[in-house]
């Protein structure tokens, strides 16, 4: 790719911003500051630094976020810290897949690779979202048949058939759900359809990917390689 592209791709500058920098020799491949703006430059096998600092070039990048509570799963936002501010990255076109409520947890992907996304998001894949929730009032084996059966949340449908698995229930029941489409609140309006509330929920999976309970509220983890192959 050209360097000029590849400088701002990795966001340090615009295209003609970045071409100040290459004039004022602040950029080097491979040690030399004799370098063009178009010039095609390999970042797999050439070293490129700004600044002296080399970049770290790839043309996908995936993250793992434990998103924490209070934050909204979008790029920007007037009110809240949004998930983005929790990646340090320079890719500019990194996004969130798919969506958690403010008040739920858990694991997010981010990623620049829109054709995986794509395919996660696809509601024609049915890809499984396993969440464990604390609910107020008593779970029963009448409400996991029913979250079986497909229940009427209000849509045009009933929802597709979820596996609800009762971990401890009381007046307040902790319970693990796999749901495959991704309608809007669509654990807590399940729930709410078997007139019941969810007081916590957090994702712990999508598709393949697991969260890394290494990670902390707030904190994320580069994909490895094998959980981007297997998330394909
Ligand atoms: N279902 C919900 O109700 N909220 C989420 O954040 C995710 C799934």
């Amino acid at each position: 790719m050209r360097l000029d592209k590849l400088l701002a791709d990795m966001q340090i500058g615009s295209r003609s911003e970045v071409k100040t920098y290459i004039r004022q020799k602040k950029v080097t491949i491979d040690g030399s500051t004799d370098v063009r703006a178009n010039q095609e430059v390999n970042p797999v096998v050439q070293t490129v630094c700004y600044l002296g600092k080399p970049l770290k070039y790839r043309e996908f990048e995936y993250y793992m976020l434990y998103k924490p509570k209070g934050c909204v799963t979008a790029r920007s936002d007037a009110v809240h810290a949004t998930v983005m501010d929790y990646i340090d990255s320079n890719r500019k076109n990194l996004s969130p897949v798919g969506r958690l409520d403010l008040d739920t947890e858990g694991l997010l992907l981010i990623t620049n690779d829109g054709a995986l996304s794509h395919d996660l998001l696809s509601p024609a894949k049915h890809v499984k979202k396993t969440y464990e929730a604390m609910i107020d009032g008593h779970v029963t084996d009448a409400d996991a048949e029913a979250f079986r059966q497909g229940l009427d949340i209000g849509d045009d449908t009933l929802t597709r058939p979820a596996e609800l698995e009762i971990l401890s229930a009381n007046e307040q029941s902790f319970i693990r759900v796999t749901i495959t489409e991704g309608r809007f609140h669509q654990v807590k309006r399940m729930f709410q359809a078997v007139g019941k509330e969810v007081v916590y929920l957090k994702r712990i999976s999508m598709g393949n990917l697991l969260l890394d309970e290494t990670l902390k509220p707030g904190e994320y983890r580069e994909l490895k390689e094998e959980e981007i192959r297997a998330l394909k």
